[in-house]
């Protein structure tokens, strides 16, 4: 079994409104494909094409105020209603609470206690090492649920080698940013190949993309249009790559944000999962999958692993 989960950070299901959704602004013709001709925005879900299953998943989780991501990521991660459990929405970086339910357990560490290969795609640059050796930084919820389970996180060594992921999928902002020419630059079309290569190395792959989160809170239509074609030609290459019997991918996200640009702030939309593969592992999946808190135990299920960390 294959799983790759890929996480965009505050991707609602919003309005189909061009105004504000650039979801319903940007030319995304792979995901329409997948979807029959449908938009990933509010309406659609549930949905069930030949390769794809979307679901409207609910990120409020009974807790009143604006999700956060946080408690959404941790959610995701341990499959415990982390909102609930802490008694608020919190983020965007762990507190002390949020980060013991994550150190009880996570998807990360029972993969990886039951001998299954699981990473984080992502590369970090060796700065970001130095700030959290420093306690200059935190871990967000994510990199703390894989370092806790034991799992490295890849490095500019990992990203220069084609072993790990530039966190805007296509490695020009690593160039740009980190000023470092060892990254390799992909189109978006071979970054998704690049992906699917990476992710069939593993039981599990997690990547972790924040900057649908960014644009949400800048209000930035042209940005955020631009994401989405890039994540778009990224998914065209990743589909032509995928083995659809080997195993699943899923789509999801921790709150709604950047489907509403009227708001810098994030959304109680609920949040797309779309799961890509053979229909009998979707179905298997998609079972009680009605909430973030829903995503770890169907992920552990599909592999036969204990539901709970
Ligand atoms: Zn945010």
């Amino acid at each position: 079994m294959r799983f790759l989960f890929i996480f965009l950070d505050g991707v609602g299901l919003g309005e189909a409104d061009a105004r504000a959704n650039p979801f319903f602004k940007a030319k995304m013709p792979h995901l329409r494909d997948l979807l029959d001709g449908h938009m990933l925005v509010e309406g659609v879900a549930p949905l069930e094409t030949a390769r794809a299953t979307l679901l409207a998943l609910d990120a409020n989780l009974g807790v009143p105020g604006l999700p956060q991501s946080a408690t959404g990521q941790a959610t995701l991660l341990t499959g415990k209603n982390t909102p609930q459990l802490v008694g608020e929405h919190y983020g965007p970086k762990p507190h002390q609470p949020v980060r013991e339910l994550i150190a009880q357990g996570s998807v990360f560490s029972v993969m990886a206690s039951h001998g299954k290969r699981a990473a984080l795609l992502n590369a970090y640059p060796d700065g970001y090492f130095e700030h959290i050796n420093s306690g200059l930084r935190m871990y967000s919820a994510i990199p703390l649920a894989v370092t806790q389970a034991g799992i490295q996180l890849k490095t500019a060594q990992d990203l220069h080698a084609g072993d790990a992921i530039s966190a805007d999928f296509t490695g020009k902002g690593w160039r740009e940013h980190f000023k470092d020419n060892g990254a390799v630059i992909y189109n978006p079309h071979a970054a998704g190949v690049h992906l699917a290569r990476l992710a069939f190395q593993y039981d599990f792959a997690f990547f972790e993309y924040w900057l649908s989160d960014f644009a949400g809170h800048k209000q930035d239509m042209p940005n955020a249009v631009e994401q989405l074609a890039t994540f778009d030609g990224v998914l065209g290459g990743l589909l032509e790559n995928w083995e659809d019997e080997q195993g699943l991918i899923l789509v999801t996200s921790d709150h709604g944000n950047m489907e509403n640009l009227d708001t810098r702030r994030h959304t109680d939309n609920p949040v797309p999962g779309l799961v890509i593969g053979a229909p009998d592992l979707r179905h298997t999946f998609c079972r009680d999958l009605h909430d973030l808190a829903g995503v770890a135990p169907a992920i552990l299920r599909l592999f036969d692993l204990p539901e709970k960390a």
